[in-house]
This record gives C-alpha cells, structure tokens and sequence, in this order.
C-alpha cells in the first residue's frame, strides 16, 4: 500500500531537518507541490501531539542582514529589504 504524503513527510523529518525544497527533492516531487508540503506541515502539529512529538521551525534568515523571521514564507526583509532569504527548515522532535 502506498504510504501518504503526511507519513513520508513525518519519515523525512523525524530524521533530519529538512526545508519544503529539500523535501520536495527527496520525495520526487514536481517543486509545484511545495504548497502542498506545507500545508501537510501545517497539520503536523496536532497529529503528532498525541504521540507526544513536536515540529520545530528553524526560521528562515535574511541572508544579508541575519534577521530571522517568524513567517515560515516571508518575501521580504523589513529591516534591510533583502529579498535573498534562506527557507524555513523543519524537524520533527
Ligand atoms: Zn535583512
């Protein structure tokens, strides 16, 4: 039987911690599907409280100043303008 995407995900980050991109890479997926992936991460949080697990969001980092943002998808950097981001990464604890 074909595992869901919502199980290959929690696989994926339960052992590293992994970006929407990277996820994307590892499962073969169109990067299309990003959306997708993070709307499974989104729904992660309350699957995975009753088995007493947690997701951690490393955020994502304005790659020319360092500030760190709280949007897991932010466009812009409020402090320099930077648009040069790093993605959030996510990780299952
Ligand atoms: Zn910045």
């Amino acid at each position: 039987m074909e595992r869901s995407l919502r199980e290959k995900v929690i696989d994926l980050l339960k052992e590293k911690e992994m970006s929407v991109t990277e996820i994307c890479r590892e499962l073969d997926l169109d990067p299309e599907r990003a959306k997708e992936v993070y709307g499974v991460i989104k729904t992660l949080p309350k699957i995975l409280k009753r088995k007493g697990l947690q997701v951690v969001m490393l955020p994502p980092k304005c790659m020319n100043c360092g500030f760190e943002f709280e949007n897991p998808k932010p466009s812009k950097c409020p402090k320099c303008r930077g648009e040069r981001i790093s993605e959030a990464r996510f990780k299952i604890v």
